[in-house]
């Protein structure tokens, strides 16, 4: 009985111990598994830190490539201390320091311009708008300074760093001096000339004007910007230079001394010379023009004193020989073209030589001009007479026939007999006659020299006739 009871008890114990063992080694297979899983997470996370560790590497390789490379200097600074944390390649080489060198040195060292004002500055700066730009001077390892352009930006990570681009700016600076210094020539050149210069944008309102265009036309240079030219013009000739300007503007071409008349802010007329050329910008598109104008007033007024007296007379005031025979050919022409008719009159003093002898030559002088004052008045305007001689005279009558001729050279005499010459003292006068020889034209007429034959034997008959007379050979 007791063994039965013992053996039955020794097989519950060992059933227990069987089921412990199965469970245990469930447990161990489970705990096995899940190692294996947690080796395997584990490799898979050491993989992908070694692979970001690696891109990190590249990513810090390319970087330092790239930094070294860049043409600019750049500079990472411990912005307490302003001792160099790292240069690159082309700080190194620009400034003839090793890195080594330059990182035992500070931004001092290198900056003649950075002093302790400036970097309390640049820091407050800095730490306020995160960045900042300025121009300072490096010194080379030599001695030698050179301009440069500084971006710097504060870069906080686990500390903050100063990181600074820095560019060398010498071409810059010297292109810039040498700009300013050809725009100074450029100025004092502009405003030493006696020409005005000026500049006038696509719409051809003035964007400049020199400051002499007070002298020419009394304006200051500002009371003109914005204004046309064609504003100071008066309204005829403002139209007639539009026509000109503006062609040249469609053609994009080069004006060339026009002549144009523009009115003083006093309102007296100027006459200017204009030359220009047209504007483009960098990309070729038309921005307006730029010129001179000279005022020519003076110099036209004595081109036109000089055309004057090269066609006058000096001592009565008539048209020369020359002059006159210019101007009675192109009458010919115009009469032989037009089939139109016009006289000619032969005038000559009679007895001129006596009023020399008897009174002098300057009182015969005053017979010739008081000769001249009375065709000037008796004569229509088209008409015009010359003195070709010594006391001779030719007087051309445009649109003149014969009868009508006699006329005016019978009215002609009348007037000068009447007229009346006075000599010193001028309590006595005289008086003098003409003898006057008329023809008209003939479609055989060639030259006026033609003419000029008939009239003088007209004249001559006139003389012969007993003078003082008007006389005709046509129909003869
Ligand atoms: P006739 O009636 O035949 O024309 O006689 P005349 O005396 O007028 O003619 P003659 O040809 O003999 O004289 C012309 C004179 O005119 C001679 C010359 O000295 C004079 N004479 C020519 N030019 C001038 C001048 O510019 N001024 C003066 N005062 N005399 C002049
Ligand atoms: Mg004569
Ligand atoms: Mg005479």
């Amino acid at each position: 009985m007791l063994s039965k009871q013992w053996g039955e008890s020794m097989g519950d114990v060992l059933e227990k111990l069987q089921q412990q063992l199965e469970a245990t080694q469930r447990a161990l297979v489970e705990a096995e598994a899940r190692c294996a899983r947690q080796a395997a997470d584990h490799r898979a996370t050491l993989e992908a830190s070694e692979q970001a560790r690696s891109r990190v590497e590249q990513e810090i390789k390319l970087l330092s490539t790239l930094l070294d490379n860049s043409s600019d200097a750049i500079e990472v600074i411990d912005p307490v201390s302003f001792r160099f944390l790292d240069v690159n390649d082309t700080e190194c080489r620009e400034l003839g320091y090793s890195r080594k060198e330059l990182l035992c040195m500070h931004i001092f060292d290198i900056d003649p311009n950075f002093s302790e004002l400036t970097s309390n500055l640049l820091e407050q700066q800095l730490r306020q708008v995160g960045g900042a730009r300025f121009d300072s001077l490096h010194r080379r390892k030599d001695g030698s300074t050179f301009p440069v352009e500084v971006s710097a930006k504060m870069i906080e990570t686990d500390k903050a760093y100063l990181f600074c681009i820095v560019r060398d700016i010498t071409e810059r600076k010297l292109a810039a001096e040498a700009m300013a210094a050809s725009e100074k020539r450029f100025r004092n050149l502009v405003e030493s000339v006696s020409d005005w210069v000026w500049e006038v944008d696509e719409q051809g309102r003035y964007t400049y004007c020199s400051p002499n265009i007070k002298d020419m036309l009394g304006y200051e240079p500002a009371e003109l910007i914005g204004k046309s030219p064609l504003e100071l013009m008066p309204v005829a000739e403002a139209a007639r230079v539009a026509g000109i300007f503006g062609l040249a503007v469609v053609e994009r071409r080069h004006l060339k001394d026009l002549v144009n008349i523009t009115l003083h802010k006093d309102g007296h007329e100027v006459i200017m010379e204009t030359s220009g050329t047209p504007v483009f910008d960098a990309d070729g598109t038309f921005r307006g023009y730029c010129g001179i104008d000279r005022d020519i007033t003076e110099r036209k007024q004595l081109e036109r004193q000089l055309e004057s007296q090269a066609h006058t007379d000096m001592l009565t005031g008539l048209h020369n020989r020359r002059y006159f025979f210019e101007l009675a050919e192109l009458e010919l022409a115009r009469a032989k073209r037009h089939g139109k008719q016009f006289s000619l009159l032969m005038l000559d003093v009679d007895h001129f030589k006596l009023f020399n002898d008897s009174y002098g030559h300057h009182i015969g002088d005053r017979v010739l001009q008081k000769l001249s004052e009375v065709c000037m008045r008796t004569l229509r305007e088209i008409d015009f007479p010359g003195r070709i001689g010594g006391e001779e005279f030719a007087i051309m009558l445009p649109e003149t026939r014969g009868e009508r001729a006699m006329e005016v050279a019978e009215r002609l005499r009348l007037a000068i007999a009447d007229a009346e010459v006075l000599l010193e003292p001028k309590d006595r006068s005289v008086h003098f006659t003409v003898s006057i020889g008329v023809t008209c034209f003939e479609v055989a007429d060639m030259l006026v020299d033609d003419l000029l034959k008939r009239a003088d034997k007209a004249l001559y008959a006139a003389k012969g006739a007993g003078r003082n007379q008007v006389c005709s050979k046509d129909g003869d």
